[in-house]
């Protein structure tokens, strides 16, 4: 059987709070990490040099968008993800499923799997557990992901339970498939990646009790790590750090915890607090298009007027290239004349803020001050109130 060149290894702790290194078959990643979101390989706006020079070390890309357009096969054909978009370093999947569920139309979601028909052409697909591990395998991340039911937001407990439940046979099935893979040549199969591993999702919705039970069942089933999902889905932050809170202590210490999809920055630094070592969120790179710039005071957006003469930069306590050189005037007047560099300067300033305040958060729990890092963090983002 194939090993994965998967593992993990905390290094300093404060309180629930973690400091580790995560090992890929593309390298390592310092945690907590936060993976900037390249959905068709490519993170909008930004070139992979301007990611290194951030100092990415991780890349999220999306199943669902690369199995229909270029197509898994096409990337198997080109060696991989990592080679097909001149990307060398570590690049997690997610399963597909999130954008089945947000962007398909007329999905109809049976014990099988789920069955859709693509946004771009109307074409009829089934994704299955077994389908979502295949394509990656093909795609050669070095995380994959399982298929999980996506529920919207409010999820009476009845739904929320069957869902839950389903989610966690669909996780036995994708494990099934993954070691079926890992242990012999599977026909129509090309691994990209041998080193790949594969991640758990729990489930359960704003539920401990199910959220308990999904985690104790998603450890039994078995996975190099786990992520908690279905959260940061449009309930209060209070809840979403509830939940967090309730379900880490549910995952094994000893593997990476990944919380899907989130958030704000005081939710990254809240999540942390609770022993999460994982995200990706679109909120930097895409508010960043739509003008709207992270700061270490509090959101700004780029393009009200009374931006248009203010001579500062973006954020003065960030070193970005956007903020060591132009001003919040020419920002502006990039965005309201439609420039495209418009969306790359924001995009590199907003990645920076995050990827910086991930840094900050390793070295405060490295020399024990994460405490009074969270509390001059929130501190500072409260003195002034944000732009709309
Ligand atoms: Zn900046």
């Amino acid at each position: 059987m194939l090993q994965t060149a998967f593992d993990f290894c905390v290094t300093h702790t404060e309180g629930r709070a973690r400091r580790g290194v995560m090992k890929t078959a593309h390298g390592e990643v310092e945690t907590p990490a936060f993976m900037p979101v390249g959905t068709q390989g490519a993170v909008k706006g930004l070139t992979h040099r301007d990611l290194e020079a951030l100092g990415a070390q991780i890349l999220l890309s999306n199943t669902y968008h690369l199995y229909l357009r270029p197509g898994d096969d096409l990337v198997a054909r080109r060696g991989g993800l990592h080679r097909f978009i001149g990307w060398p370093k570590p690049i997690l999947t997610d399963s597909g499923g999130y954008q089945v569920f947000s962007l398909a139309a007329r999905r109809t979601i049976t014990e099988e799997g789920v069955r859709f028909r693509s946004h771009l052409d109307g074409s009829s697909h089934l994704l299955t557990p077994e389908k979502a591990t295949d394509i990656q395998a093909q795609l050669g991340s070095d995380i994959a992901m399982v298929l999980d039911e996506c529920l919207a937001h409010p999820a009476a407990a009845d739904v929320a339970r069957q869902s839950m439940a389903r989610t966690l046979r669909w996780a036995e099935r994708a494990r099934a498939r993954m070691l079926a893979l890992r242990e012999a040549p599977v026909a129509g199969v090309t691994i990209a990646n041998p080193g790949q591993a594969q991640f758990g999702i729990v489930q359960g919705s704003v539920f401990p009790d199910l959220r308990e039970e999904s985690a104790g069942g998603t450890v039994a089933v078995g996975f190099e790590a786990y992520a908690i999902g279905g959260l940061s889905v449009g309930e209060p932050p209070d809840v979403m750090y509830d939940i967090v809170g309730a379900t880490t202590p549910r995952l094994p210490q000893g593997r990476p915890r990944y919380l899907m999809g989130a958030g704000t920055p005081e939710d990254l630094v809240e999540a942390v607090a609770r022993g999460v070592d994982l995200f990706d969120c679109v909120l930097p790179t895409r508010n960043a298009r739509n003008g709207q710039l992270f700061t270490s005071e509090g959101r700004i957006n780029i393009k009200n007027a009374r931006y248009a003469e203010d001579d500062r930069p973006a954020d003065p306590g960030c070193g970005c290239y956007t903020c060591r050189t132009f001003s919040r005037a020419y920002l502006r007047h990039l965005f309201v004349t439609g420039e495209l560099n418009a969306a790359t300067l924001n995009t590199l300033h907003n990645l920076n803020f995050y990827l910086d305040t991930l840094r900050g958060i390793r070295e405060a729990i490295a020399f024990g001050r994460f405490e009074s890092f969270r509390l001059a963090f929130h501190q500072r983002l409260s003195r002034r109130s944000h732009d709309s």
